[in-house]
């Protein structure tokens, strides 16, 4: 068996390594690649995706995957061989379940589309992007269709991101949560509007990019097994467990994004670099789920980076860094600025109570139309409806509606959004859970020491990568299925405070 279990490892690290190879491409792509060199790391790319693809799919894997299971059932769930086989079990079916013909042919209608979206976009021209949006459509439905026994039609999708949750979850869920941040929203948005004008002024991005880097320097964030580079679009990403990378984008005229994009990715980061090391070079040595990543991102981005004791320790130095522009701005001023509630157009630019209306809106959207109640012709229509009524706002032109999103233009509809708003519900289940058990983590925050926080995560999140699913990882760490309770009392007392409501 010892042997099975070797010719196992040995088989699943050629696939890691090709994936992380890519991954290293696309790093170079987005970071310091010529324009001249796009054409051939496009196809250098996607061999080594379908070299990763051809071993996954072998039959020869899925047989030594048998055998193994059927030898180490009486093994514990929470084994580490027992999760290998189970989950490489997982990938080797999802991927064997969908022809590889379909998954051509999708992936070169993708890249067709993008393309036609980048310039639809400039040219805010939504009719040329019907045809595509047709077909990414019937694409999306015939991949769920490779899935039969489904509850709903974007279970299959949803998987893909976050294993084992249902859409009629997320749904019972997101209105719950909706049926409470509606009346938030228009709660705060009769109070007086924050003044942030402060944070518009000129910020240099040298010094910005410094003090990024001391913050999450002390966040834990490991520069020995890391680095960060400057890109369009943040990431983060990963070539082995002790070369975690992100990258961040600056706005001279706006001290808020380059701040809060690096907090964000260094937050991805840290649940990288806190995997168990005994994984790698297995499927095991990642994230969990988009979920789950994005509750360690907002973690630090959010409940620590625009909390109020945070900026009582990090204030003055910010002050010191940018004293022209600082110097007569206090710190509670600072802090309600940095969480300013108004409601907007653009999801990424969104605060934090009103963002989760904007991706709510895009999977109800999606589900509609993969449930074929919502025709693509009619899809502009129920965007703005929507945004009228949850946010009270209409966009000008399709730019800044519906073609706003990169996401249904570039793959399928449905199964990546529900990600982001889940993360900002599970982080503060989290959260809340940890200064339940570590009630010091409150006060040391304001100390700007968090090495109780990221091992409290590392211990009961991080380290586990993806032995368990979001479900049985929330479970275990907070002894509670997911709930929004957590969640909305964060926001409701948060932002009672600021707007006192
Ligand atoms: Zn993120």
């Amino acid at each position: 068996m010892e042997g099975k279990l070797q010719q196992l490892k040995s088989h699943l690290s050629e696939i890691t390594d090709l994936g992380l190879v890519n991954a290293l491409l696309n790093w170079d792509q987005s970071t310091y690649m010529p324009p001249g060199g796009a054409k051939a790391r496009g196809r250098q790319s996607a061999l080594l995706a379908r070299l990763a693809h051809e071993k996954l799919i072998d039959p020869s894997l899925g047989q030594l995957l048998e055998e193994l299971s059927s030898h180490t059932k009486d093994l514990a769930f929470e084994n580490d061989d027992a999760s290998l086989i189970r989950v490489a079990t997982r990938d080797h079916k999802q991927a064997t379940n969908v022809p590889s013909s379909l998954m051509e042919a999708f992936y070169k209608h993708t890249a067709e589309s993008y393309e036609a979206w980048t310039k639809a976009r400039s040219e805010n021209d939504f009719d040329t992007m019907k045809p595509y949006l047709e077909k990414t459509l019937e694409f999306s439905r015939q991949y769920a269709e490779c899935f039969p026994g489904y509850d709903h039609i974007a279970d299959p999708l949803i998987n893909r991101a976050d294993e084992g949750i249902k859409a009629n979850d997320v749904k019972a869920t997101f209105a719950a949560l909706r049926e409470q941040l509606v009346p938030l929203v228009k709660a705060i948005s009769e109070k007086e509007p924050v003044d942030d004008s402060f944070l518009h002024l000129n910020f240099p991005e040298q010094q910005q990019m410094e003090f990024g880097i001391d913050v999450i320097n002390d966040f834990g964030y490991d520069f020995n097994r890391g680095r960060q580079d400057k890109t369009h679009h943040p990431f983060c990403t990963k070539f082995s467990l002790g070369d975690v990378r992100i990258t961040t984008r600056f706005q001279e005229n706006y001290l808020g994004e380059g701040m809060f994009s690096t907090m964000h990715e260094a937050g991805h980061a840290l649940y990288e670099q806190n995997v168990n090391m005994d994984f790698e070079g297995t499927p095991l040595a990642s994230g969990t789920s988009s979920s789950a990543h994005e509750s360690q991102s907002r973690l630090w981005e959010n409940l620590v980076g625009r909390s109020l004791p945070f900026w009582n320790q990090y204030y003055p130095s910010l002050q010191k860094t940018f004293p022209d522009q600082l110097e007569n701005v206090g710190v509670e001023e600072f802090y309600k600025a940095i969480n300013k509630v108004s409601p907007s157009l653009i999801r990424t630019d969104a605060d934090e109570v009103t963002y989760n209306l904007h991706v709510m809106i895009r999977f109800d959207l999606e589900l509609d139309l993969l449930e074929g109640k919502l025709s693509i012709d009619d899809l502009p229509e129920a965007w703005n409806a929507r945004y009228q009524s949850d946010l009270g706002v209409v966009a000008p032109n399709h730019v800044d509606g519906v073609l706003q999103d990169v996401h249904w233009f570039a793959f399928f509809i449905g199964g990546v959004f529900q990600g982001y708003t889940l993360g900002n519900v599970i982080s503060v289940q989290l959260f809340d859970t940890a200064l339940e058990q570590k009630p010091q983590i409150a006060q040391e925050i304001g100390q700007g020491k968090f090495d109780t926080l990221r091992c409290w995560m590392r211990d009961n999140v991080n380290q586990h990568g993806r032995k368990f699913t979001t479900n049985e990882l929330l479970e275990r760490a907070t002894g509670r299925p997911l709930t929004i309770d957590s969640y909305i009392n964060y926001l409701k007392k948060k932002y009672g405070e600021i707007y006192q409501l």
